[in-house]
Parts: structure tokens; C-alpha cells; sequence
């Protein structure tokens, strides 16, 4: 059975805690490997890692830590189609969608390689009589990320890499579910040119969570996972006294107004709504079509759309829509979801609940399920589901569907189709969360934009990505310097102004 340990101080260490987790192919449902999880010693040790090699590389001159990004992307085209496979493998995930997941973090790391710019501080001459003022963005030191499973190189390189690129050193405590590639990108770090040390993967569970929350040398982390996950870590990590930014779940609402081209709607939504078998945060989980004429003609054309999707296993080529989901439990609590549906009374137009996929019996694969006549008060509206499950919750009017999406508590993504660009200026000004696509169903910011959700989808006052991440990652000295001969004589016993 292959092992997969950690990887410290640039070295691959296997565990002694004596803990492992499986880790399956989702396809085929067979355990593919064994994660070892951290015990709090072997986390102090990567951390012992970190701190000897930060003040090195905070002090390296920030264009030669742009390089390395520089040489980072490179080296992450070089290997694409591994890192690719490494990722199906694990994720489940289309081959396709894996390069995608790689790419956005690799966009990441290229904006990145502006670091000498980012990080340049103000200046102002003559502030004062003989003052000139200037401020500068230094480093925390050490710092750490926990991520999540469903975006295993995307999410842990939107981390590490403005991390690294601001010169501190970073510990990644990645997914137990997929752990491969974070590794496979650490190594790649090393290789073009970073550090040994100065990013540390250690594979874990609550445990190593648990122990960088409460490290005192740990300055800063950022989280990305569950809500629930999400305000724990954020509530612990800051009565610890550290800077934490956590970016939980998600469901994402997208309003179909009667003006909209209905074709461009439904090709949205099914992609949207059913790629990664479901298992992004700015998935769409809810169709809003606004009025009944509307909600029909949706229904009439989404249905058959939703029938013909194509599941298949990473391997079987590039033309599946979607795979697997993540893991057995995984599996269950999305069937669950849509037994609940059928129980609470919502009509389960599409029941993806009894696909099998031939000769890949035992993978965790479940059809694409759609749901019409959702309402409010249902459990399949209320939660994140993170699957293939689409629900179509009717409004009469254009002010119930934006009240709709505005009392939802997640507020990570939402989306209106429509032709009417003042009713789309309305809505992107009235909406109350923090990415908005008009005609646009995943409005996932650039990697020069920032990255973050509203109400019990963000937590912390910064984003991911874009100068957000250099501010997270850095904190600011402001220099007051008066030289002797703009010095006056005796002593000032009240305080200066710029009276
Ligand atoms: P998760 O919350 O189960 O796990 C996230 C991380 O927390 C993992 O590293 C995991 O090991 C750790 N963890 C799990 N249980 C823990 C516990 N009890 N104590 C301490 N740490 C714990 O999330 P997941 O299932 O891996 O990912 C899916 C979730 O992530 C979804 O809710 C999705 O919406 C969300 N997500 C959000 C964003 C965003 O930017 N808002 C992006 C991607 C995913």
C-alpha cells in the first residue's frame, strides 16, 4: 500500500504518529493509498522547520522570490498531465476540470510574480518640518493554510503562493482526502528554487489543525472548508491572538428573468450546476426562474439536458460532464439529501439516485438529480448538498427572487441572466454577496481580483488572491525619521500636530 507522509524541511518524512486515513480512487472505490496524520510533535517539528528558514527568505530580495514563482509556473506546464492524473485520481474529477483546478492556482502564482510591486510601501517627503514618513509591508514569519478536498492544487497554491512570494514561511495542512498533489507541488517549489523549508506540507486531521491553531509561533492562517469548520477555526485561531481569514460553504443562487435567453440559461446551469459532480463552492445549487412562464419554459428545457448527462471515471476520455463524488460518506450524505427532498415534498423531476456505472459498480457515483417546486422552509435549500443536485425554487416576481437570495445565510456566489442591464445594475448593487456574475453562472474573480463570500461564507475582513492576499500576508511598519538638522532644540512636551 503506498504511504503518504509529509514533506518537511524539503524532505518527504513519513508519520510516527501511528495514524493514517485511507485514501480511495473514487472511481472504483478501492483504497489507493494511506494518508499519515500528524501528531502535534510532528508539527511542531515542520514548524521548527519554518522558523529556521524564514528570516533567510523574508530577507531575500523580493525579485529573487519572484523568480521562483516565475520558475514555479513553469515547471507546473512542465508537469500538467501528472499532476493532472494525480488529481483524478484521488478527486475524481475529469481530467479536464483537474488541469482546470491546476491552472487557476497556477494564475495565482503568476500575479504572484508581481511581488516586487505589490509589496512596495509610500512615501512622503516633508511631512513635517525636517519628517519625511514612509511605510513598509514586512513578512508575519511562519504561517499556515488548511484546505479543502475539492479543489486540492487550486485552493492550497491561492495559500502558499502569496504567502511564500511576501517572504514568510508556510506550513500546508492540505485535505486527508486527496493529498498527493499538494505534495507533488511543494516538491515543485523546491525544485524551482525555493528554500528547503520555507513550505512544509503536514497531512493531518483535526490533531494538526488543532495544534496550528493554538502554535504561538504560528502568526496567520487561512482556512477554506465547511461553515461549521469554518467558524471554529476562525473563533480559535483569534482567541489565540492570530491573524485568520476562513472561507466556508456555499449556496450559490441564480436568478433566470423572463428576458433571458433561455438556451444560454440552461447550458449555464447544467455546467454550473452538475460539473465537479457538484463539489465546488460556487457551484449554482438553485435555479431561481422568475415567473411561472419562465419556470415552465426552464423546466421543459433543463429537463432533458439534466437526463443526458455524462458520467464517466476520469479514465474513460474528455468528454464526461462529471465523475464521482469525493468518498463513500460522501456519497451517502448526497442521497440522503435527495431522499430528504422527495420526503419534504419537493417533485424530483430528475433521480440520478439508482445510476450505476458499468464496471465501476463500488465507485462513489451518483446521476445527476433536479429538483422543481423547492421552497424556503426545505432542508435541500436551507444546507449545501455538494453534489449533483439542482434545485428550482420559483418566484413570482424579481423582488422575491433577490429577497430570496439575500436571506439565504451563505452569500459566497450568486448569478442573473437577463437582458436588461438596469434590472442587472440593480441586482449587482442591492445583492448582499461578494461575488456577482451577470450572464456570468461562476463568477470566479481572476486571480488579480480578490476571492471572498459574505454572511456564513466568509470569515475575517480579507480575501483570498489579489493585493487582499498580500495584505493577509504581511503587516505594516510605518517610519518616522527626522534627521539633526531639521532637528529644533529642547525638549516638546505636547504632542505634535500639523498646526
Ligand atoms: P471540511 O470542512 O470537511 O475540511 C476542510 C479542512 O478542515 C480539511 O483540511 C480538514 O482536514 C479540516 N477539518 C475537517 N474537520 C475538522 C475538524 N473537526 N476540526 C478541525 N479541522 C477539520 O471541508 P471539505 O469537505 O474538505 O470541503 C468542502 C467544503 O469547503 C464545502 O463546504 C465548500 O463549500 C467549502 N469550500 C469553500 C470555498 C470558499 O472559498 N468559500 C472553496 C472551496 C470549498
Amino acid at each position: 500500500m503506498r504511504e503518504i507522509g509529509h514533506f518537511i524541511g524539503g524532505e518527504h518524512v513519513a508519520g510516527t504518529s501511528g495514524r493514517v486515513a485511507d485514501v480511495f480512487n473514487p472511481a472504483t472505490g478501492e483504497v489507493e493509498a494511506q494518508v499519515t496524520l500528524a501528531s502535534k510533535a510532528e508539527l511542531d517539528a515542520a514548524i521548527e522547520n519554518a522558523k529556521a528558514a524564514q528570516p533567510a527568505w523574508g530577507a531575500t530580495n523580493p525579485q529573487k522570490r519572484a523568480r521562483v514563482m516565475m520558475k514555479f509556473v513553469d515547471l507546473l506546464h512542465r508537469d500538467m498531465d501528472k499532476l493532472a492524473e494525480a488529481l483524478s485520481r484521488e478527486h475524481g474529477k475529469t481530467l479536464p476540470d483537474a488541469k482546470g483546478d491546476i491552472i487557476r492556482g497556477l494564475e495565482v502564482a503568476e500575479f504572484c510574480i508581481g511581488a516586487p510591486h505589490l509589496l512596495k510601501g509610500e512615501f512622503t517627503e516633508g511631512a513635517g518640518p525636517g519628517i519625511d514618513m514612509h511605510s513598509v509591508r514586512q513578512p508575519l514569519g511562519v504561517v499556515a493554510g488548511i484546505t479543502p478536498f475539492n479543489f486540492p492544487a487550486m485552493i492550497p497554491m491561492w495559500k502558499f503562493c502569496p504567502a511564500v512570494a511576501c517572504g514568510n514561511a508556510f506550513i500546508l495542512k492540505p485535505s486527508e482526502r486527496d493529498p498527493s498533489v499538494p505534495i507533488m507541488l511543494a516538491e515543485l517549489m523546491l525544485e524551482a528554487g525555493l528554500p528547503a523549508g520555507v513550505l512544509n506540507v503536514v497531512n493531518g486531521d483535526k490533531e494538526a489543525v488543532d495544534g496550528i491553531l493554538d502554535h504561538p509561533d504560528i502568526m496567520a492562517v487561512g482556512f477554506v472548508g465547511s461553515t461549521a469548520i469554518a467558524e471554529y477555526v476562525y473563533s480559535r485561531g483569534c482567541a489565540a491572538g492570530k491573524r485568520v481569514q476562513c472561507f466556508g460553504g456555499a449556496k450559490n443562487h441564480m436568478l433566470i428573468m423572463p428576458d433571458a435567453d433561455m438556451d444560454q440559461a440552461v447550458d449555464a446551469l447544467v455546467g454550473a450546476g452538475y460539473g465537479a459532480a457538484g463539489e465546488r463552492c460556487m457551484a449554482v445549487s438553485v435555479a431561481v426562474p422568475v415567473g411561472e412562464g419562465t419556470a415552465d419554459k426552464l423546466m421543459e428545457k433543463l429537463t432533458p439536458r439534466v437526463e443526458n448527462l455524462k458520467i464517466a471515471p476520469y479514465t474513460a476520455g474528455n468528454d464526461a460532464d462529471f465523475g464521482p463524488l469525493v468518498t463513500r460518506d460522501a456519497y451517502a450524505r448526497v442521497k440522503g439529501y435527495v431522499d430528504k427532498g422527495v420526503e419534504e415534498g419537493a417533485t424530483l423531476a430528475v433521480d440520478g439516485r439508482n445510476f450505476s456505472m458499468q464496471g465501476y459498480e463500488n465507485g462513489f457515483f451518483i446521476g445527476a438529480c433536479l429538483f422543481d417546486n423547492v421552497t424556503r422552509d426545505m432542508t435541500i435549500y436551507k444546507e449545501e448538498i455538494f453534489g449533483p443536485v439542482l434545485s428550482v425554487v420559483r418566484a413570482k416576481t424579481y423582488e422575491e427572487g433577490l429577497d430570496l437570495a439575500m436571506s439565504h445565510e451563505y452569500g459566497n456566489g450568486v448569478a442573473i441572466f437577463t437582458r436588461d442591464g438596469d434590472t442587472a445594475r440593480d441586482f449587482a448593487a442591492r445583492i448582499n454577496i461578494g461575488m456577482v456574475g451577470v450572464n456570468v453562472p461562476i463568477p470566479v474573480p481572476l486571480a488579480y481580483y480578490t476571492f471572498g463570500g459574505w454572511k456564513r461564507s466568509g470569515f475575517g475582513d480579507l480575501n483570498q488572491h489579489g493585493p487582499d492576499a498580500f495584505r493577509f500576508y504581511t503587516r505594516t511598519k510605518t517610519i518616522t525619521s527626522r534627521w539633526p538638522s531639521g532637528i529644533k532644540e529642547g525638549a516638546e512636551f505636547v504632542i505634535p500636530t500639523m498646526n
